[in-house]
C-alpha cells in the first residue's frame, strides 16, 4: 500500500499517515459562509483537499473514505445581507449554495459524501453546549453561553501561542458579561428580526464556531483523521473547535491531523476590493477561463505555499492543456503513473505531480499513462473538456486559399502575406501547398486574435 506523508500543523511535522481505521477514513473540511460567490481564494482549499480526496479514495478505496464538507447558513453577514437586499435569508442561502456547488462542479472537485447545513444541527449543537457548561468549560451570561478558554490547558497548542499573547495580538472583543478576554460565543441571543432558535439560554443562535464542532461529531464521530482548511481558519476558528470537541469529548481525539493551505495572490499582491484584483470563481469562468485551466494554475503551487494567480500561468497552464488533449484525442486512458502518486503521496506535491505529467506527454509512448494520470488529478476528463475545441479554422482557410487564388492572377501577394502574418501572430502553424492550405493550432494558439479577420 502506498505510504501517505501529510504536514500535520498540530505537530508542525511531516508525518506517516495512518488511519485510525482503515475501513472508514474521515476528512472534514470548513465549508463556506453562504451569502456571496466564492472568490478565487476560496476555490484552494476545496481544489486541494479534493485532491487529497482523490488519494485516498485511491489508497483505501472509495468505499473507505468519508469526507464531509458543511455550509455554514447561519451566520451575521447573512443577517446583514439579507438586511441589506430586503431578501429572505432562506432565498439568499439557497442561491449562493446552488452557485457554490456549481462553481466548484466548473472546476472538477468531486462532491464530498456529506455536505451539512448549520441549521440543521441546532440541536446538536444546543446539546453539546450544554454538555461544556455542566462540565465546567463553559457558563451562561446575559443570554449568552461563552467557552471558558482557561477551562482548557492545552487551548492554542494548535497555532502555538499562549493565551497572553492571543490577547495581546488578538482584537478581542470585550464585552462585561466575559470571565477572560478571550472567552468565545457558543450561543448568542437573537432578537425579534434575526433567526433564532429556543435553548436552556433563551432564543438565540450559535456562534460559528460550535457549527463544524457538532456536525464533525454527528457525522465522523469524536475521533477522525483529518480536519482540513485555509490557514485562516487557524486561529480563532480551529483553535476553537479542538477547545470545544476535545472538552465536550473528553474520550475522544478530535481530529489527528490537521492540514492548512496558504492564501492566495493576485499577480503579487493580496487579494482584495480596495486593490480592484478581487474576483469571484464565476468572474473567471464567464470571461471564458476553463474552470480546467484554473484547476491547473492551483495544482502548479503546493498547498503549503502562497499561490500566486497570475495571466501569465493563466496562458501558460491554456496552452499546455491544449496540447495534451490534442495528444490526448481518442487514446484510451492508461494506469496512473507511480511517479504521480509518489508525488502526491508526499504530502500532496502536485507541483511535482505536473512535473510528470510533462515528462510524459513529451514520450509518444505514454501517452495512455498521461491521460490515466491526468484523469486522477481531475485533469483531460470528458467533463472537464470542451473548452478547446477549436473555432472552425476552415472559414481562415478557405479565405486564405481564395485570396491567394486571386494572388496568382494579379501577382500582389500584399494581402496573402497580411492575413498569414496574423494567423501565425495567433499561434497557427499556416502549411502551403499545391493541395491547399491547411491551419495547425501550435501551443502558443489563442483564439481571441483571430476575431475579426475575416
Ligand atoms: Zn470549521
Amino acid at each position: 500500500m502506498t505510504e501517505l506523508k501529510l504536514h500535520n500543523t498540530l505537530t508542525r511535522q511531516k508525518e506517516v499517515f495512518t488511519p485510525i481505521d482503515a475501513s472508514n477514513v474521515r476528512l472534514y473540511l470548513c465549508g463556506p459562509t453562504v451569502y456571496d460567490r466564492a472568490h478565487i481564494g476560496n476555490a484552494r482549499p476545496v481544489i486541494v483537499f479534493d485532491i487529497l480526496y482523490r488519494l485516498l479514495c485511491r489508497v483505501y478505496g472509495e468505499k473507505a473514505v468519508t469526507y464531509v464538507r458543511n455550509f455554514t447558513d447561519v451566520d451575521d453577514k447573512i443577517n446583514a445581507r439579507a438586511a441589506e437586499t430586503g431578501r429572505e435569508i432562506r432565498d439568499i442561502t439557497e442561491e449562493t449554495v446552488g452557485w457554490y456547488l456549481e462553481d466548484m462542479a466548473a472546476l472538477g472537485t468531486l462532491s464530498p459524501n456529506h455536505m451539512p447545513r448549520a441549521t440543521e444541527y441546532i440541536a446538536e449543537m444546543i446539546a453539546m453546549i450544554g454538555k461544556l457548561i455542566e462540565d465546567g468549560h463553559a457558563y451562561a451570561a446575559e443570554g449568552h453561553a461563552l467557552f471558558s478558554v482557561d477551562s482548557y490547558d492545552a487551548y492554542g497548542k494548535l497555532s502555538g501561542r499562549s493565551v497572553e499573547d492571543m490577547i495581546a495580538g488578538a482584537r478581542v472583543e470585550v464585552a462585561p458579561y466575559k470571565k477572560n478576554p478571550m472567552d468565545f460565543v457558543l450561543w448568542k441571543p437573537s432578537d425579534a428580526d434575526t433567526p433564532g432558535w429556543d435553548s436552556p439560554w433563551g432564543r438565540g443562535r450559535p456562534g460559528w464556531h460550535i457549527e463544524c464542532s457538532a456536525m464533525s461529531k454527528a457525522l465522523l464521530g469524536d475521533t477522525f483523521d483529518i480536519h482540513a482548511g485555509g490557514n485562516d481558519l487557524m486561529f480563532p476558528h480551529h483553535e476553537n473547535e479542538i477547545a470545544q470537541s476535545c472538552c465536550a469529548n473528553p474520550k475522544g481525539g478530535f481530529a489527528k491531523v490537521w492540514l492548512h493551505n496558504e492564501m492566495l495572490q493576485v499577480e503579487g499582491k493580496k487579494m482584495s476590493k480596495s486593490l480592484g484584483n478581487f474576483f469571484t470563481v464565476r468572474d473567471l469562468l464567464d470571461q471564458g477561463v476553463a474552470g480546467e485551466v484554473i484547476r491547473f494554475v492551483f495544482l502548479s503551487t503546493h498547498y503549503r505555499k502562497p499561490m500566486d494567480w497570475t495571466e501569465a500561468k493563466r496562458a501558460e497552464a491554456e496552452a499546455t492543456l491544449r496540447k495534451w488533449r490534442g495528444l490526448a484525442n481518442g487514446v484510451t486512458p492508461g494506469d496512473v503513473s507511480p511517479l504521480v502518486i509518489n508525488a502526491l503521496a508526499d504530502d500532496l506535491n502536485t507541483a511535482g505531480a505536473l512535473t510528470h505529467l510533462h515528462a510524459l506527454s513529451k514520450d509518444a509512448g505514454q501517452i495512455e499513462t498521461l491521460v490515466g494520470s491526468a484523469q486522477m488529478l481531475g485533469l483531460l476528463t470528458d467533463e472537464m473538456g470542451g473548452w478547446d475545441e477549436v473555432a472552425d479554422l476552415s472559414a481562415f482557410s478557405d479565405k486564405l486559399s481564395e485570396i491567394r487564388q486571386e494572388a496568382m492572377v494579379t501577382k500582389d501577394f500584399s494581402r496573402v502575406d497580411a492575413l498569414k502574418t496574423e494567423l501565425i501572430a495567433a499561434g497557427l502553424d499556416v502549411r502551403m501547398s499545391k493541395a491547399g492550405v491547411e491551419l495547425v493550432p501550435t501551443s502558443k494558439f489563442d483564439p481571441s486574435k483571430l476575431e475579426g479577420l475575416l
